[in-house]
């Protein structure tokens, strides 16, 4: 059951990390936000108090291992003991290859993988000392299937993909009960377009959200839908979008 359930969540300022805290604060969850940007965690935070909900928050930059650490530990301290990591940290400056934007290749490798590998090696000694715990991470459909456009973001969720699953079934043969689930979002209406700095490339997405996408709420229900499972059930994957979305 989510209630009680201590939960970390990564990028919580914006887009399908804020919707997720908000939800899962009012289903009781006790969250703790994680972002670079501590003023827009505090309002967050605020709010979910305000409404008679439990978080608390810490600036983190996930491509920091000790950033991460540190937020585990905050958790820890705050409310006893951590139940979940929500991984959903991400960035999305896409381009075509031949537009050569190697800092942005970097930064989205940085980020997409690198701030999931320090997430999950901050989690991981916890969970596995409790026998117990739930990791949940946002890859995207561009982690199922190729786009134009996002060979290095696409890659990076493949990645995630490809992690989440290899962590579910080593879990599973080494009885840790530790438990993943991965989301698969389509356009959902978010600040994720704008990191984009190539003109194509944003003229192009921009298009596509505004025909389709939907709002980060509906991804935060499946989190919600995901933490609420009893803990003999592994719901490992949820694809999630527009009804519209060919
Ligand atoms: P937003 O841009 O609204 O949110 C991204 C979040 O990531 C922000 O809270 C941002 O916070 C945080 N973030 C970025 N870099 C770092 C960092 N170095 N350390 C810590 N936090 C960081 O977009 P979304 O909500 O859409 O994105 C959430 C996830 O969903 C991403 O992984 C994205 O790839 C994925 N996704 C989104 C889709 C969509 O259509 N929106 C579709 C498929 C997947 P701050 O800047 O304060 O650090």
């Amino acid at each position: 059951m989510i209630k009680d359930k201590v939960v970390l969540i990564t990028g919580a300022s914006s887009g399908i990390g804020e919707a997720a805290a908000k939800l899962i604060a009012s289903k009781g969850a006790k969250v703790v936000l994680g972002a670079r940007r501590e003023d827009k965690l505090k309002q967050i935070a605020d709010e979910i108090k305000n409404a008679g909900g439990e978080a608390v928050y810490q600036a983190l930059d996930v491509t920091k291992p000790a950033d991460n650490e540190a937020i585990v530990k905050l958790a820890k301290d705050s409310f006893g003991r951590l139940d979940a990591i929500f991984l959903n940290a991400g960035l999305m400056p896409v381009s075509p290859v031949s537009a050569v934007k190697t800092d942005e290749w970097k930064q989205m490798v940085d980020v997409n993988i690198n701030g999931v590998l320090n997430g999950v090696a901050a989690v991981m000694p916890t969970f596995t000392e409790q026998k117990s715990g739930h990791i949940l991470a946002v890859s995207s459909v561009a982690g199922l299937k190729a786009y134009p456009g996002t060979a290095v973001y696409g890659g990076t969720k493949w990645f995630v993909r490809d992690f989440m699953e290899v962590l579910r079934m080593e879990s599973a043969m080494e009885g840790t009960n530790i438990r993943t689930a991965t989301l698969y979002p389509a356009a959902i209406n978010t600040e994720l377009l704008d990191t984009i700095t190539d003109k194509g490339s944003a003229d192009g997405m921009q298009q596509v959200y505004d025909a389709f996408g939907i709002s980060p709420d509906r991804i935060a229900d499946v989190v919600a839908f995901a933490l609420d499972m009893p803990e003999d059930t592994n719901v490992s994957e949820f694809t999630v979008g527009p009804a519209n979305q060919p």
